[in-house]
């Protein structure tokens, strides 16, 4: 073989075998969009069923296209929980919409790297323009510039270590272990706020200690009253305040802090103010909801995830900060081989990844293909099920709401009249309400615990919801109860 027809041999997929597959796959992605009904919506699979059904090790020999997409279908299909399903109601329920999976496809082909802003200035820039959009979409000042990231996690994260930076003096250079000069440092969000936070603090060397959960009120919303004398009682003992974290849209009720009350109490402390609206913030492009986001704009940073209520395919955060050049001497470090001659922003400095994906496409394809009026109209309707269901709940004197439903999150559970049962009893028969429910494959809906209680929760998002399914979630929950009281 001449070196030539090895460079022939040993390239990539043929082009014409590409297009042919591609076509295939194009055609396959599209039925499976309009047929996701079809399949159960939560994987009918054993642990460890996928795994043994697969080889351990990888093949000496090469093989057909056709024969791997065979055993995606036999083997790996079958082991899919399908978020982009109508009846998936659990967790947050999210979409891979149209535009962002096409986005996406033409990304993985381009294969931008943004590190610097020379290794593709199209994708540094877009992420500037979008992330612009949507901060004026959802009402924050142009004084936040934003960023995008992989999860809300790593953008709280960002924000934790921000703050330490911040707070710390030298913490970059000197770190924080056996310094006489730096007292323990606290961080507090309440008692509803994401796992995210408390790992961001471990993270950030503060321990799990460095972490103060402020008591919630009866609507799950931090308790500034609270807040204030935990920050009080610290300072009286010693501990240095750095950063407080409020959450406009709680994982469990999507409570909301007040953010306003927090900001206040910030500006007067002098602490950094994160706030974490991961699912709700969008939701402040409606005039109508818009006052969720009071106060944010005199937050320090603040975390919005378009792959969780903004259509856009998994993964996709957006982060914003008012205080970016703070993140920059947090993280900017740079090698002599990535030294450039550009007087241009390098996303590489914003953060701890140095290489990342262009996930801006996706985000400005969807907004431009759903508009913003579109988006709004959306978000409008998942918030107006929710609200239905929530009057069915309410209507029916068999079930309870344990919640406010400020979006599209309902947190119930069944309360047969008539009987007093133990919360224990209340539990196991919620628990198995919620297996029946989900043993159908139509529908998929998870829980939570609130102040000790058992809690349905039922969480609507995804474009191919309609009122349909909704409709059936609540037959279904109803039959369970049924069928369990028999
Ligand atoms: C979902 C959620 C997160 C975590 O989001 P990831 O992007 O998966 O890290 C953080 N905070 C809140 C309030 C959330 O709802």
């Amino acid at each position: 073989m001449t070196t030539e027809e090895a460079g022939r041999a040993f390239g990539d997929m043929p082009a014409d075998e590409f297009r042919k597959h591609g076509h295939a796959m194009v055609e396959w992605i599209a039925r499976f969009m309009e047929h996701s009904e079809r399949l159960p919506v939560l994987a009918r699979v054993a642990p460890g069923d996928i795994l043994h059904a697969l080889p351990e090790s990888a093949p000496e020999a090469a093989e057909a296209f056709e024969a791997i997409i065979a055993d995606f279908d036999r083997i790996l299909m079958p082991g899919m929980t399908h978020w982009n399903h109508p009846g998936f109601m659990a967790y947050f329920s999210i979409t891979a919409s149209a535009p962002g999976v096409l986005a996406d496809f033409v990304a993985s082909a381009l294969n931008q790297q943004a590190m610097l802003w020379r290794t593709s200035p199209s994708a540094t820039e877009l992420e500037a323009v979008v992330m612009g959009w949507l901060r004026r979409l959802i009402g924050l000042p142009d004084a936040f510039e934003g960023v995008i990231y992989d999860t809300a996690s790593i953008s709280s994260l960002h924000a934790i270590a921000a703050a330490r930076e911040a707070a710390v003096p030298q913490v970059r250079t000197r770190g924080l272990a056996g310094r006489a000069d730096v007292p323990r440092l606290r961080v507090y969000c309440s008692d509803q706020a994401h796992s995210s936070i408390e790992k961001g603090v471990i993270l950030a060397g503060l321990g799990q200690e460095g972490l103060r959960k402020i008591p919630s009120d009866a609507e799950y919303r931090m308790r500034t009253d609270a807040l204030r004398a935990a920050i009080a009682e610290d300072r009286a003992s010693g501990m240095r305040p750095i950063a407080v974290v409020a959450t406009v849209g709680t994982t469990s009720t999507t409570s909301v802090d007040p953010v306003a009350a927090i900001a206040d109490l910030c500006e007067a402390e002098g602490l950094w103010l994160h706030v974490d609206s991961a699912y709700a913030g969008v939701a402040a492009m409606l005039p109508e909801h818009a006052h969720i986001l009071a106060g944010a704009d005199r937050a320090d940073s603040l975390v919005v995830n378009p792959h969780k209520w903004l259509f856009t395919p998994f993964d996709l955060s957006a982060f914003f900060c008012r205080r970016m050049d703070v993140v920059r001497q947090a993280f900017s470090l740079v090698p002599d081989y990535l030294t450039t001659p550009d007087a241009a922003r390098n996303l590489m400095d914003t953060g701890i990844q140095l290489g990342r994906r262009f996930r801006s496409l996706k985000l400005w394809m969807i907004l431009r293909y759903f508009g913003a009026e579109g988006v709004r109209a959306r978000l409008r309707y998942h918030i107006d099920l929710a609200q239905r269901f929530a009057g069915w709940v309410d209507a029916d004197p068999d079930f309870e709401r344990l919640a406010p439903a400020p979006f599209s999150v309902v947190c119930f559970r069944a309360r047969p009249a008539g009987r007093e049962r133990t919360e224990e009893e209340l539990a196991r028969l919620n628990e198995a309400i919620l297996k029946r429910v989900n043993d159908s494959g139509e529908i998929f809906i998870s829980h939570t615990v609130l102040r000790g209680r058992f809690t349905l929760r039922v969480a609507i998002g995804n474009l191919q919801t309609t009122d349909r399914h909704v409709r059936r979630a609540w037959e279904l929950v109803r039959e369970a109860l049924e069928a369990e009281s028999a």
